[in-house]
């Protein structure tokens, strides 16, 4: 029989916030397509004597994504120095958060986060032929690195997962997680186990000896294929007795497959001490609570509301997936309460049916209520017959002699006095059998 192995995959999620400024400095931290070096300081550039200064729109926002990815907020953080050397790494170290980050222990669909942190930047590294530049512009932005508990067992889970943080970020308008543009950069860490006593919560010392982590994943596609490629590779050593080595891959795009970088750090290379150039943060439960006020309704919650209001699974959830969509669908909602309005106006907006830029909610819903109006009572259809038949006697005479225009214009007047509600067929038909008496 085939030995069988647990696959255990962590997660890391870097994402840039969109704040004005830079992390620790007033440069602009909006990067993106700008003269290379155009949006530099002192302090970005880590030149020597310069003064770091936290940014507080950055913190705030990133406690405001632990308490939506369900974190504890700790009243105490601080920032740390990660020494390593790397020329996109003007300073010689990266500020970012070691034993104490602002956010733990939260958890998304299952799967626990352990920690939500701050950190800077680096810089961006250009590769032309027989060079490579140093652009600063992206050195000190605000990044937000939210690092799972390794609770993933394939590549569709962390897929599905990675999608929905993605999707929770971006409504909390932090990040636009633009994978493209690299303001989201995804990192996965996998190895194999055999025989896990619990196959859901892996214990530490069940965890294999060793660890894989494949880095610049720039879409949950590559996510999902990097994670089944290493599968097969992993599987296949330890099957032949082998230990797969700790070591850190990429992903080629061209061959779909992992390849080796080099052998994995451990946090003790980076000899991780705390920034002396800012002091600790205290975080007081009247700010953890103001933050938590002025959390939107999630994802979740909207889809599971607009589910309520009669929609289906399906219609809520892509609905939701798209935020303007959604926000239309919104105020649609405000104006019609019947249900079989409400779904038509769904699948119109699902549909692209509706140019946004062209049509008003206010538009769409008369559209709708025109379509599909309210069906008009029998008796109340009786009356403005009577009403219309004793208004036009010539016409009613003309009917009786034949003349196959007349009902026409009856039914015309019919509908236009029913403001449209009326059923012309049956209209058609309750002036004949009056008139055919
Ligand atoms: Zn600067």
């Amino acid at each position: 029989m085939a030995k069988t192995w647990l696959t255990i995959i962590g997660l890391e999620i870097h994402a840039e916030l969109k704040t004005a400024s830079k992390m620790f400095c007033h440069c602009p931290a909006d990067h993106f397509g700008r003269p290379a070096n155009s949006q530099t300081c002192p302090v970005c550039l880590g030149l020597p004597g310069a003064l770091p200064f936290a940014n507080r729109q950055a913190i705030a926002w990133t406690i405001k994504t632990g308490l939506a990815l369900d974190c504890q907020v700790n009243t105490v953080a601080k920032f740390d120095r990660k020494n390593y050397f790397y020329p996109d790494l003007p300073k010689g170290y990266q500020i970012s958060q070691y034993d104490q980050p602002f956010c733990q222990h939260g958890q998304l669909d299952g799967i626990r986060l352990r920690r939500v942190h701050l950190e800077e930047d680096t810089a961006k590294m250009v590769h032309q032929p027989g060079q490579t530049l140093v652009d600063f512009n992206r050195a000190g932005v605000p990044l937000m690195e939210i690092v799972t508990e390794p609770d993933s067992r394939n590549g569709q889970q962390a897929k599905a997962f990675l999608k929905h943080l993605q999707q929770i970020i971006r409504h909390l308008k932090v990040s636009d997680c633009d994978m493209e543009k690299g303001s989201m950069r995804l990192e996965v860490n996998i190895s194999l186990s055999r025989n896990p006593v619990n196959q859901l919560r892996v214990t530490s010392d069940e965890l294999p000896k060793y660890k894989v982590e494949i880095k610049n994943l720039n879409s949950f596609r590559f996510v999902e294929r990097a994670i089944n490629y290493e599968i097969t590779r992993q599987t296949a050593l330890l099957r032949s007795g082998r230990q797969p080595r700790q070591e850190t891959r990429g992903w080629d795009t061209k061959k779909q497959q992992t390849y080796s970088q080099r052998s994995k750090e451990e946090a003790h290379d980076y000899r991780y001490f705390p920034e002396p150039d800012l002091p600790p943060l205290k975080i007081s439960r009247r700010q953890i609570n103001l933050i938590k006020k002025q959390l939107p309704e999630l994802p979740a919650g909207q889809q599971q509301r607009f589910q309520q209001q009669g929609l289906t699974e399906y219609q809520a959830r892509v609905l939701v997936s798209h935020p303007q969509k959604a926000q239309y669908f919104e105020k649609v909602m405000l104006t019609i309460k019947n249900k079989i309005k409400i779904n038509l106006a769904a699948n119109l907006i699902i549909n692209n049916k509706i140019n946004f830029q062209k049509t008003s909610p206010r538009q769409l819903v008369a559209q709708i209520t025109q379509k599909q109006p309210p069906p008009l009572g029998a008796s109340r259809l009786q009356l403005i017959i009577k009403q219309i038949l004793d208004k036009h006697p010539k016409a009613a005479a003309d009917y009786r002699q034949g003349k196959a225009g007349a009902i026409k214009f009856l039914v015309g007047q019919v509908m236009s006095q029913s403001r449209g509600r009326a059923n012309p067929d049956q209209t058609r038909q309750a002036i004949k059998s009056l008139l055919d008496k």
